[in-house]
């Protein structure tokens, strides 16, 4: 196949878009489209200062990558959830977000979840005795939020792309949960002290962010964490997945078909956020979740020590 704009060899083929491009025209494609939806969606200017949450993974990487390359101020933020998973997952992925950093010339923040928790995710696991990724997101959230303010930055961006956010709508939808799909759209508006946060990539599926990296060079992790594993969320993409390979474009369609009538889900009233009387970041209780959560793991340590 050749490249529609060369006529090149093509490196992908993109059904959805009708469109073969080779390794050169791909990515001024990759990083015109991502451009577009920052427009699209006033995600943010060149005035402001962009704070992206790496993982170390494919998408968070490349979209660190693609804003520098569009010339935003974009600093990385790598939060170290202390997982091993048999294979040194979080310290692979923090050695990928160093790489990257040093080769981009800009600055990573990182965090050590285990180091300002007093507990690694695993451990926080088995001391509330809840799935990882309920304390996960919750030290996440949080993490992003505070560094960002701290640091000064205006925006939060993160790396979502399309297979996640129709994944995400597909199990909001198949619950009915008015109150998620009332929330769900690539841009959260600041508010009472949580940060704006913005999704670039959300029309790129997975194959087109790995294609950008594989062009890039970027050296990203390619395991997934291993708590994903079995998630609901890869069964969903596996459906959306076949439905895609049926019918291009239904993943795109999905989301902006949703994002047409979203307004007709209303959410409640949202409650005023207070800054939290043991931190200050915004919380609608006294005391936020995750200083709960940390008061929670230092009690459950001290229990144990006795016993
Ligand atoms: Fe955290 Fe892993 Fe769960 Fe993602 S899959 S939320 S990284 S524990
Ligand atoms: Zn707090």
């Amino acid at each position: 196949m050749k490249c529609r704009k060369c006529r090149q060899k093509a490196i992908i083929y993109m059904p959805e878009h009708r469109l073969a491009l080779c390794q050169q025209c791909y990515a001024p494609w990759f990083l015109d489209h991502t451009e577009r939806a920052i427009k699209k969606f006033h995600m943010f200017t060149h005035q402001d200062r962009v704070l992206v949450a790496v993982s170390g993974g494919k998408d968070s990487l490349a979209l660190w990558h693609a804003l520098t390359e569009l010339g935003y101020e974009a600093d990385g933020l790598y939060i170290d959830l202390g997982i091993d998973g048999g294979f040194g997952y979080s310290d692979k992925s923090k050695q990928a977000c160093m790489r990257l950093a040093e080769r981009l010339h800009r600055t990573l923040h990182t965090v050590s979840v285990a180091e300002e928790v007093g507990a690694s995710v695993p451990e926080i696991k088995e001391l509330t005795r809840r799935v990882a990724c309920s304390g996960c997101g919750l030290v996440k959230r949080y993490f992003m939020n505070r560094i960002s303010l701290d640091a000064d930055y205006d925006v939060i961006a993160t790396g979502h792309n399309l297979d996640d956010e129709a994944a995400v709508l597909f199990a909001n939808t198949l619950r009915w949960d008015e109150e998620y799909l009332a929330r769900q759209y690539p841009v959260l508006q600041e508010r009472d002290g949580l940060r704006k946060k913005v999704k670039p990539f959300i029309y790129f599926t997975e194959k087109q962010t790995t294609v950008y990296a594989l062009v890039n060079r970027i050296e990203y992790v390619r395991e997934e964490c291993p708590f994903a594993v079995g998630a609901t969320s890869l069964y969903h993409k596996g459906i959306l997945n076949e439905l895609e390979h049926h019918s291009p474009g239904t993943k795109r369609r999905f989301l902006d078909g949703f994002f047409k009538i979203r307004e007709r889900f209303s959410s409640p009233e949202r409650a005023k956020l207070t800054p939290c009387q043991k931190c200050g970041q915004p919380t609608t209780t006294e005391i936020c979740a995750y200083c709960r959560l940390v008061d929670h793991i230092h009690r459950r340590q001290a229990a144990h020590s006795v016993a």
